[in-house]
Parts: structure tokens; C-alpha cells; sequence
């Protein structure tokens, strides 16, 4: 199976897509995360990718899509991924729409957090909280601010891209974590 999880920072994207992978052996590929560990490691990727994200830009598309593709190609994505955080754009949605149709390969479902914006900001201010390590850079209030821009420009309307390919389900984000788990899990039919 797979699968987009689609949603504004602090959704819920990321540990809604961890439940899944645990309870479904689906493999969670978060672009955030790889592009994280990149920067970390200071890899070539990492040291183009470190800045932007730290002001809350998207990074540019070419580097994303190689990172997705290489990384679905691995043995352990064979029964199925959720992508959280890729697609971010159209640009990004149709080369993921080539890169699968290559491949003979279609996707099963993009699954939409809805939450309220108003929420997002002390979400993301408890994340910075909790966060092993201390906070990512861009969980402050004006990087923040700038990802939801850029989420509103750019990636929601991919909310309508998919909607036309009659693959998108919506789920309400506002619940508790365990609810909206088994929301995601009825409206996938996991
Ligand atoms: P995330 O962990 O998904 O919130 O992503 C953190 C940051 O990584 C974003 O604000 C972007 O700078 C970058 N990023 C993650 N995924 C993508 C993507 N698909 N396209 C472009 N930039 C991305």
C-alpha cells in the first residue's frame, strides 16, 4: 500500500504516520526527517538543504524527489510507505505521479489531516518542548509562520490535485491521538 499523510505543520502527520508504520508494517519515509539527518551529517544534501529550512522555505524540488526515489526503492518499502511531508507541491505531486507510473506503480490513498490553524502554533510549541535534543530549528514562532504560508500556497492545493484523482479521504486532526488513529484506520480499511 501507498500512501500520502497530507496536512499543515503540526498536524499530527508524523506520529499518526509512526502508529501506522507500527501497527501496519508500513514504512513511514518522512522527507523532513532524511533532510534533517542529511543536515546533521553535513552531508552535500544537508549543507544546501540546512538554511532553507531553517527559515521554513521548501527545499528545491529536484533534491527531494531523488531522495523519495532512491529511498522507495529500498527492500524494506516492498509491502508499502507512507510519505509525510513529500509531495509538498504540484511540481513535486507529478513527479511522484511519473516516478510510479514508471515503475507500473500507482498510489492507494492520500489521507488529509484536517486541524484548525489556530491550533498549530502551540502544537508546534510543545513539540519544541519534547523534542530529544532540543528544538529543530524551525519550531519557532516565525519559521513557523512562514511553513504555514508556504503549506497554504503550495502544498494545499494538492488537497484538490488528489481530490480530482478521487484518492483523497479526509480526517479529522482535532481528536485525540488514539481517535484520529482509528479514524485513519477505518477510512483506509486497515
Ligand atoms: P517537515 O519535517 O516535514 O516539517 O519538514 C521540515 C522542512 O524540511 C520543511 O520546512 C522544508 O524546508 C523541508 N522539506 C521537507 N519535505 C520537503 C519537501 N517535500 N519539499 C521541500 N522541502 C521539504
Amino acid at each position: 500500500m501507498k500512501l500520502i499523510f497530507l496536512g499543515p505543520p503540526g498536524a499530527g502527520k508524523g506520529t499518526q504516520a509512526q502508529r501506522i508504520q507500527e501497527n501496519h508494517g508500513l514504512v513511514q519515509l518522512s522527507t523532513g526527517d532524511m533532510l534533517r539527518a542529511a543536515v546533521a551529517a553535513g552531508t552535500e544534501v544537508g549543507k544546501k538543504a540546512e538554511e532553507i529550512m531553517a527559515r521554513g522555505d521548501l527545499v528545491p524540488d529536484d533534491v527531494v524527489v531523488s531522495i523519495i526515489s532512491e529511498r522507495t526503492q529500498q527492500p524494506d518499502c516492498a509491502k508499502g510507505y507512507i510519505l509525510d511531508g513529500f509531495p509538498r507541491n504540484v511540481a513535486q505531486a507529478q513527479a511522484l505521479d511519473k516516478m510510479l507510473a514508471e515503475r507500473g506503480e500507482s498510489l492507494d490513498a492520500v489521507l488529509e489531516l484536517k486541524v484548525d490553524p489556530k491550533i498549530l502554533l502551540s502544537r508546534i510549541e510543545t513539540r519544541a518542548s519534547e523534542t530529544a535534543g532540543g528544538p529543530r530549528a524551525d519550531d519557532n514562532a516565525e519559521a513557523l509562520k512562514k511553513r504555514l504560508d508556504v503549506y497554504m500556497a503550495q502544498t494545499a492545493p494538492l488537497i484538490e490535485y488528489y481530490g480530482k484523482k478521487d484518492i483523497l479521504k479526509s480526517v479529522d486532526g482535532m481528536k485525540s491521538i488514539d481517535e484520529v488513529t482509528a479514524e485513519i484506520e477505518a477510512a483506509l480499511k486497515l
